[in-house]
């Protein structure tokens, strides 16, 4: 019998194609401008297996922006710098099933803590967790980090959507100095400082591959693909993909885990991080968005994917 990765070489350029067809279903996103302009039926994907094959189709070629995939590995080098106590004083471990950027729950958490990390006010709040002396050095330690694990070292932020994004935060901003005034961020934060380091990670510009290559150091519970070491402690791996199932898909991750059963991060760029673990690391990019801000294409190739080789891990 073909084996999977057989039926999988010889099946994914059909599969995408017809994902690719729902990306009329979305449009790119228009609220932080410099989006706006990526293209609506771009699909690309990469899928690398732990046994080191690796397969790459589509709209490879495009590179996007992070944005709120960074948040899974920004969330992971604050649980490296501080631990999980550190961590889960400034944030919860409770999917709020509304709109990442919603302000509706803050004051529900005791003591004004956003529900989870990946919300838009539990990342800002975990940006002051990045150890460093300086904005400047926050944002390059995190640059240092996400290189390694995309094995990328020219990875960096992509400037006109930094400025674009830190140009019209306006409800980021008030999440910040409400996350300010409930004392999340401390004396010693700055909020224009914090949201500086929020905003460069989210503009992290990357590619289907370096994604999956993200990805695959997660399905391998923090170790290195080639050497071995480990990158990640694996209980931190542990605590990022509980939290990518409960919250990765925004408020859309109830469903995604019965269609899919992967953990998996999207930005608002259009990107996905998913994972198979133990076997596969994913990256994926269709830059038209459903209403929930998933990739349309996106979600439907994994869905098809997950379906047809029973990855559900429920
Ligand atoms: N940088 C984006 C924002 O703060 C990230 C959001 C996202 O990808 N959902 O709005």
């Amino acid at each position: 019998a073909a084996s999977e990765w057989e039926i999988l070489t010889e099946q994914l350029p059909a599969w995408l194609e017809e994902s690719r067809l729902q990306s009329h279903k979305g449009h790119p996103a228009t609220y932080i401008p410099e989006l706006a302009h990526a293209p609506a039926d771009a699909l690309g994907i990469t899928i690398m297996s732990t046994e080191g094959q690796s397969l790459t189709l589509g709209d490879c070629g495009l590179s996007f922006t992070m944005q709120s995939i960074s948040k899974v590995f920004t969330l992971i080098l604050a649980l490296m710098d501080h631990g999980e106590e550190g961590v889960f004083r400034k944030v919860g471990m409770e999917p709020t099933g509304d709109d990442f950027n919603s302000m509706l729950k803050l004051e529900l958490v005791e003591p004004g803590i956003p529900f989870n990390p990946l919300i838009n006010a539990g990342a800002i709040a975990i940006s002051s967790l990045i150890r460093g002396t300086s904005p400047a050095e926050k944002s390059e330690r995190i640059l240092a980090f996400f290189r390694e694990l995309a094995d990328a070292p020219s990875l960096s932020w992509n400037e006109a959507v930094y400025r674009s994004e830190s140009a019209t935060a306006h409800r980021n901003r008030s999440l910040a100095y409400f996350l300010k005034d409930n004392r999340v961020l401390e004396e010693q934060d700055d909020v224009e400082e914090v949201l500086d380091v929020y905003f460069k990670h989210c503009s992290i510009e990357i590619t289907c591959r370096q994604l999956a290559r993200m990805a695959l150091v997660l399905a391998l519970n923090g170790k290195d693909p080639r050497s071995g070491r480990e990158l990640i402690p694996r209980r931190y791996v542990q605590i990022a993909k509980t939290f990518m199932v409960s919250c990765g898909m925004y408020n859309a991750s109830g469903e995604f885990a019965i269609r899919a059963g992967l953990p998996a991060k999207s930005g608002v760029a259009g990107g996905i991080l998913a994972l198979v673990p133990g076997r596969y690391g994913i990256g994926v990019v269709g830059p038209a968005l459903n209403d929930k801000g998933n990739s349309v294409a996106g979600v439907h190739l994994l869905e098809k994917l997950s379906g047809e080789f029973d990855w559900s891990l429920f």
